[in-house]
């Protein structure tokens, strides 16, 4: 493992036991099956990466590249990240708390949610590795991902998905020419499936046998917020859990950050990280709410399909976190889903989907209940695109009103509407 062919990446490490492995395409501890995570080389990072060296690159998530696993350059995705960072001040006052801010992933190039994040690493780091089929186990928005990525680099692609999913969600796979593959199940059978299928085919499995490279590419999302901050910590994040990997990768950032000296003000050392799940598979809240270090899995059981996982396998991190930070978790009805849609929709004009309801509806509470104190400030991670998610609030929005082309059945109709209202 020379240093120059690995670039900042020192090994593959365990959680749990701290071995230290190649850097394969591999995940899991042979010891105690704890999960695999890179490694990185701080002291040489610290050198190369500055805040001028940072500003002084494209605006996209590669402008930390020092600190994502790739030896190289990167070759897929080069586009992807430095989505806006909204200051949300109607919403703010909507939900009663003094700062508001919504980090847009909603927006995200090219499919349009937080995964093209993850999946440029996944795929720049599966070409260096030399693989020409890639695959994933997805609940929608991964899946579009991984299909629209392998089309530009050119690359084969599988993507697994429930077979129920959102019309929207399979037809944004299906455009880029992928496999597509539903599966008629949970995503957890889909996952477990997979989990088979990478055993015994060579292919790169962003989120299995690629999950070490992959899941650090959501931390590109922790940098930006804290350098569109002005290089702060926000006091409170608020970001919805599936897996719970970007939970946990939204604190590794903030920590690698703090660890390089690049965040500003002491008085953003100390932060909270609060997880937002639906109530319909909700393993991760209700094992916090109940002061529990472990989840019990679920049936998942919401509209909030891109969230549906009822056993998270970053469920125990994403606990810990929230215990380390002061962090809190909640879980929303399908109802305050959609209500969450329309807060940020009417207030912000940003249309999210489903898991961007959950989020917004589960800042709603937390800061009613004073767990997000309303003096504060807090950034919500806004994760995928209504449009997406359209079947979530159909027959849920306001009507069209249908007239003839004439003014006078315009004038006509506001009339009799300014009765009603009268
Ligand atoms: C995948 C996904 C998440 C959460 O992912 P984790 O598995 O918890 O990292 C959040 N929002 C959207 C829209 C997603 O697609
Ligand atoms: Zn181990």
């Amino acid at each position: 493992m020379s240093e120059k062919h690995d670039g900042f990446m020192k090994a593959l490490k365990c959680r749990e036991c701290g071995r230290e492995y190649p850097l394969a395409a591999t995940h899991v501890c042979e010891f105690d099956f704890g999960p695999l995570e890179v490694a990185y080389d701080y002291d040489r990072i610290k050198k190369a990466l500055t805040r001028a060296s940072i500003q002084s690159r494209p605006r996209t998530m590669w402008r930390y590249r020092e600190l994502l696993p790739v030896a190289g350059e990167p070759t897929v995705g080069t586009q992807v990240g430095f989505t806006p960072l909204v200051k949300a001040d109607r919403l703010a006052k909507a939900l009663g708390i003094r700062e508001l801010w919504i980090k847009n992933d909603a927006v995200n190039y090219p499919t349009l949610s937080f995964k093209d994040r993850v999946v440029s690493v996944a795929l720049s780091r599966s070409k260096e590795l030399g693989f020409e089929t890639v695959a994933c186990a997805s609940t929608g928005n991964l899946a579009n991902s991984v299909a629209a990525n392998a089309a530009s680099a050119g690359l084969k692609s599988y993507v697994f998905i429930p077979s129920d999913l959102e019309h929207g969600k399979v037809l944004n796979s299906l455009v880029y020419g992928a496999n597509v593959i539903g599966i008629k199940g949970h995503y957890d059978e889909v996952n477990r499936l997979c989990a088979e299928i990478a055993g015994k085919f060579g292919w790169a499995f962003v989120n299995v046998n690629m999950r070490p490279y992959y899941a650090e590419g959501s931390k590109s999302q922790a940098y930006e917020i804290v350098e569109q901050l002005g290089w702060q910590i926000p006091q409170h994040t608020v970001v919805p859990m599936a897996s719970g990997s970007l939970l946990t990768k939204i604190h590794k950032g903030y920590q690698e950050f703090i660890k390089l000296g690049l965040v500003g003000q002491a008085s953003s050392l100390s932060y909270h990280i609060h997880g937002a799940q639906a109530t319909g598979c909700s393993p991760i809240s209700v094992a916090q709410k109940a002061g529990l270090d472990f989840f019990k899995p679920v049936k998942p059981n919401t509209i909030a399909k891109s969230l549906a996982i009822g056993t998270p396998a970053d469920g125990f991190y994403a606990l810990r976190v929230m215990k380390e930070t002061g962090g809190a978790a909640d879980d929303v009805t399908d109802d305050e889903i959609r209500e969450g849609i329309r807060l940020l929709a009417e207030n912000e004009g940003i249309f999210a989907e489903t898991a961007g309801g959950v989020t917004t509806a589960v800042a709603k509470k937390l800061i009613a209940s004073g767990k997000i104190p309303a003096n504060d400030s807090a950034v919500l991670c806004i994760t995928g695109n209504g449009l997406k998610t359209l079947d979530a609030v159909v027959g849920h929005v306001g009507k069209t009103r249908e007239i003839k082309p004439s003014l006078r059945e315009f004038e006509a109709m506001l009339a009799s509407e300014e009765k009603v209202s009268a």
